[in-house]
């Protein structure tokens, strides 16, 4: 069997299509375990004594394999489905200002989770926080109360596997908000539809827009470049605390340091792994609701926060209109245009999506299957020498990177 076979979770981890989601962990606990490789990002290995590879349920499940809409679901959508199902946009924020503040955007996808707990929508939301062991990685909880769910507001530039634990969600009283970026949201409804219970319990999906998840080492790297020394660091923030707030430490000694979040963004993003770079999905297309950044216009100094809140689905704006009118968001509709002029960057690597794949077909390199999201007209849009970088640029990097090796070859695991 080739090692790049895409029927195997291993063959797609070997291929660099795996995005750390942990959707196949959950449904083969028997077999995986999800553990994070700090050069790459969280990946699924085998636990101790199997030997065969993982096929079934979990590569069904899998986002880094293949993405699809239904057919027909985009056809009458705005910008001709470029940016998936939108029924509505909204720029919000949270009514507490301590949550506005401590958000990474307007403390909203927070505000929201704590919401849905409060008027009996769920029982708990399962989120990504800050591993309570390891300061450096993340962990997934199923919080229950709404201090809890308000303790991890803050984007977390680093590997983290929501999926891994849908086991809580599945388990759970009754039903869960689940938060996540965008490829755990469309793992988290293909697992779904594999595991009745699991679709009971998912009460609504939030996602977070997403440009490309960092490795650790991306963090380990970002502390050096502020003087610190990693095992010294008992707290990381990538921003939040202002808008959009600052990468900051905090040592055993007691001591800070933090730098800006243009900076600490540009140096972590040098550092994503592969299969970001092919993600037709930036935005969080499979939620009820997806929240980003409002930039659109300039952020003015010492602004409150403010999140951009796409809706997508029924289920999404049962929600929203419950937390408009129960006073826990507070905000105002915007021209769908603003969409766009918010996430440029995202717009563009999106178009080089299909000029990228192709490249990785011409290299042999196997390449993820998205149906039912445009990819070629976007990038027909793009100027020539993006259109050029997204196929030369790309064959020649996966040249200079070795890009065809196995991922883990190696990498050592954490
Ligand atoms: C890796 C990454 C890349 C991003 N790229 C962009 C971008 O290009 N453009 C843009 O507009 N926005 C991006 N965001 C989203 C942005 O940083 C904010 O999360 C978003 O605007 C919501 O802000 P908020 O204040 O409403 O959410 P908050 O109230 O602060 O809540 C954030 C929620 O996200 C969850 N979360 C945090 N980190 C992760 C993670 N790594 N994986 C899964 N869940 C997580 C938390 O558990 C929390 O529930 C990115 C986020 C991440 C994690
Ligand atoms: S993307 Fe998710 S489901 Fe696919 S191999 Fe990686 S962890 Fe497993
Ligand atoms: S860029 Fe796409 S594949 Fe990568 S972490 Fe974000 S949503 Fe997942």
């Amino acid at each position: 069997m080739s090692k790049h076979d895409l029927d195997s979770i291993e063959g797609i981890v070997d291929a660099r299509l795996c995005t750390g989601c942990g959707a196949c962990a959950y449904l083969h606990r028997d077999r995986l375990r999800m553990a994070d490789v700090p050069g790459v990002g969280r990946r699924p290995l085998p636990i101790v004594g199997i030997t065969t590879r993982t096929t079934g349920e979990g590569v069904d499940a899998c986002p880094g394999r293949a993405l699809s809409h239904p057919p027909g679901l985009l056809d009458d959508a705005p910008f001709r489905g470029e940016w998936g199902p939108i029924l509505g946009l909204y720029e919000c924020w949270s009514t507490d200002s301590d949550l506005r503040h401590r958000g990474s955007s307007g403390g909203v996808v927070s505000a929201l989770a704590a919401h849905a707990v409060d008027a009996g929508f769920a029982v708990g939301a399962l989120q990504v926080r800050a591993s309570r062991t390891d300061p450096l990685r993340n962990e997934t909880v199923l919080n229950r109360t709404c201090e809890d769910i308000v303790a991890a507001a803050g984007s977390r530039y680093a590997p983290a596997s929501p999926c891994e634990r849908l086991d809580l969600v599945e388990e759970a009283e009754g039903p869960c908000v689940v938060v996540g970026k965008p490829c755990d949201v469309a793992a988290a409804r293909r697992a779904a539809a594999a595991r009745p219970r699991l679709e009971e319990r998912v009460a609504v999906t939030l996602g977070i827009f997403c440009a490309g998840t960092p490795s650790t080492e991306a963090t380990v790297e970002a502390i050096e470049r502020l003087g610190v020394d990693p095992a010294e660091v008992t707290r990381v923030d990538y921003r939040g605390e202002g808008w959009p707030g600052e990468f900051r430490v905090e040592t055993t000694a007691g001591d800070r340091a933090s730098m800006s979040y243009a900076e600490a963004w540009g140096g972590l993003t040098k550092k994503r792994q592969w299969r970001c770079l092919v993600c037709p999905d930036h935005t969080g297309e499979f939620a009820d609701l997806s929240v980003g950044d409002p930039w659109y216009r300039p952020v003015r100094d010492g602004e409150a926060g403010r999140s951009l809140v796409v809706l997508r689905t029924e289920r999404g704006r049962d929600l929203l209109e419950s937390a408009f009118a129960h006073g826990a968001l507070d905000g105002v509709e915007l021209p769908l245009e603003r969409l766009t002029e918010s996430q440029p960057s995202l717009g563009a690597t999106r178009g080089a999506v299909w000029g990228r794949r192709l490249a990785m077909l011409a290299m042999r390199m196997p390449a993820p299957r998205y149906r039912g999201m445009p990819a070629f007209r976007l990038w027909w849009r793009l100027p020539a020498r993006a259109k050029a970088g997204s196929t030369l640029g790309t064959a020649r990097r996966i040249v200079v990177r070795d890009l065809r090796r196995p991922e883990l070859e190696s990498s050592e695991v954490g």
